[in-house]
């Protein structure tokens, strides 16, 4: 039995034994950890009796503060907790948060996309934001949040951040380079702590950018900079809460299988970390598009980095998954020696393979496929066809891999991760329609845009850092 006080986080690149560890507030506030690992929990805490499938109905909000109680420890009181979670939840304008949709008798989607932004990414960072905003207060200190973008994280972070009372934030991104829509979600924000930057360059100069501000140690101690990026372990932490609910909702016999499109690996490592805190989640199916650097590695066993091609589906347009590293270390049961040098190989080689033991591994606990551009429009259109029903790029991508990989008579929940109208081009075109819009995605379309363009330099961007910052 897990009591609430004794989990610490310890790096991947940390050895046995590990008497110490940090609490969940200094992880929440460190983002990465000093040795440049990430976090994660020791030990991964059993899901609490009440949580439990078949177990009396919680709504979305209670079963996440339930499920997110043991990984918060004694950081947050549990009345608080709950309080927070359920603020987080109210913004989402859907009463289940995450509402399930029957594809067919065994294939449902778990819509992540009710937030603010349309996007799954709000299901983390609304709560991660205010557990940021209470600890911060908690400390009597802010903190200054920057981040680069290429599409959805920037506007969840500004839309979670905005009116918190400890926190400001600046996101930077690459000029004329992302949708309309997605650039408006950022512009059009009404509050006086969140500020788009369009940087005159790509997203590479963005996250260098970025980078070089975090390096540049008397500029980050006195802006108070923080990090809410995809690693960040509360966000990993939130996200575990949906796999529990959809599974309490479909109340089967059978072990459900999740279909995952996946970019960082922070949603399917969420799927991962339930099923180790006793969920019966069958097996977990990583959706890649044309970047399948994972489908490889379940595949072949090696980690190979290609260059990255750009996709309908470009929240998934990546060459290495950070979160991955969390998958490693297990793998490398704990040897964190081991997985630093691991992906330090991959780094001066873009290439690295998994012993056979660790293939077959990965081979047991995941399945993964990928579809390119042409057969995620045709997802999008026959789901359309058969059931009226649109669904984003991304989503596409995970429906088809579910689709061909499926067993008679395995059940399985797709994960449903952006709104169609975010991505109106590729609808129409698999559809001949346009998806309508919900109103508050619909209304960033005539609001005023609020946006400062910048050359790419970091001695600009920094001096826009200090003059936005409050107190
Ligand atoms: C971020 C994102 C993904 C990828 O999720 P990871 O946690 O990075 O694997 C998939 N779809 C959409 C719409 C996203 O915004």
């Amino acid at each position: 039995m897990t009591r609430v006080s004794d989990i610490r986080y310890v790096s991947t690149r940390s050895m046995p034994p590990r008497s110490e560890g940090l609490t969940f507030d200094d992880v929440l506030l460190a983002g990465l950890a000093p040795d440049g690992g990430l976090f994660v929990p020791e030990p991964v805490p059993e899901l609490a009796e009440h949580t439990g499938v078949g177990a009396g109905e919680l709504t979305y909000a209670e079963l996440a503060a339930a499920i997110m109680a043991p990984y918060v420890g004694g950081a947050v009181d549990y009345d608080d907790l709950v309080e927070l979670v359920a603020e987080a939840y109210a913004t989402f304008d859907h009463p289940d948060v995450c509402p399930l949709v029957a594809l067919d008798d065994d294939h449902w989607l778990l819509e992540l996309f009710h937030g603010p932004t349309f996007a799954f990414k709000d299901i983390a960072l609304q709560v991660v934001a205010r557990l940021f905003d209470h600890e911060l207060e908690r400390r009597d200190d802010r903190a200054m949040i920057v981040a680069a973008t290429s599409g959805d994280t920037g506007s969840a972070a500004m839309e979670a951040v905005a009116d918190r009372d400890r926190l400001d934030i600046v996101v930077l991104h690459p000029a004329g380079r992302t949708s309309e829509i997605q650039r408006r979600q950022m512009t059009t924000l009404e509050a006086p702590n969140v500020h788009a930057v369009a940087v005159d360059g790509t997203f590479d100069d963005c996250q260098d950018l970025v980078k070089a501000m975090f390096a540049d140690e008397p500029f980050r101690a006195e802006m108070r900079l923080a990090a809410v990026n995809s690693i960040n372990w509360a966000r990993v932490a939130a996200q575990i809460v949906y796999y529990v609910w959809a599974t309490r909702r479909l109340a089967d016999d059978r072990p459900v299988t999740f279909c995952v499109p996946t970019g960082n690996f922070g949603n399917v490592l969420a799927g991962h970390y339930a099923r180790r805190m006793g969920l019966p989640v069958g097996r977990l199916m990583i959706a890649s598009n044309t970047n399948d650097i994972l489908t490889r590695l379940i595949e072949t066993g090696e980690l190979a980095a290609h260059d990255v091609t750009p996709t309908l589906s470009p929240s998934m347009d990546i060459q290495i998954s950070s979160n991955l590293e969390r998958l490693l270390f297990e793998l490398f049961e704990g040897d964190g020696k081991a997985t630093a040098a691991l992906l330090g190989q991959f780094r001066a080689d873009g290439r690295v393979a998994l012993s056979a033991q660790q293939h077959r591994r990965i081979r047991a606990e995941f399945a993964g496929d990928r579809l390119d551009d042409p057969e995620t429009l045709d997802v999008m259109g026959r789901i359309h066809a058969e059931s009226q029903m649109f669904i984003d790029p991304h989503t596409a991508v995970g429906v088809g891999v579910a689709q061909r990989r499926r067993r008679p008579g395995e059940l399985v929940v797709s994960l449903a991760t952006a709104h169609p109208a975010k991505f109106p081009e590729a609808v129409a075109h698999a559809t001949g329609l346009e998806p309508e819009s919900p109103p508050a995605l619909a209304a960033v379309a005539g609001r005023p845009e609020r946006c400062t363009s910048l050359p790419n330099r970091v001695d600009e961007v920094k001096d826009l850092v200090a003059s936005v910052r409050r107190g």
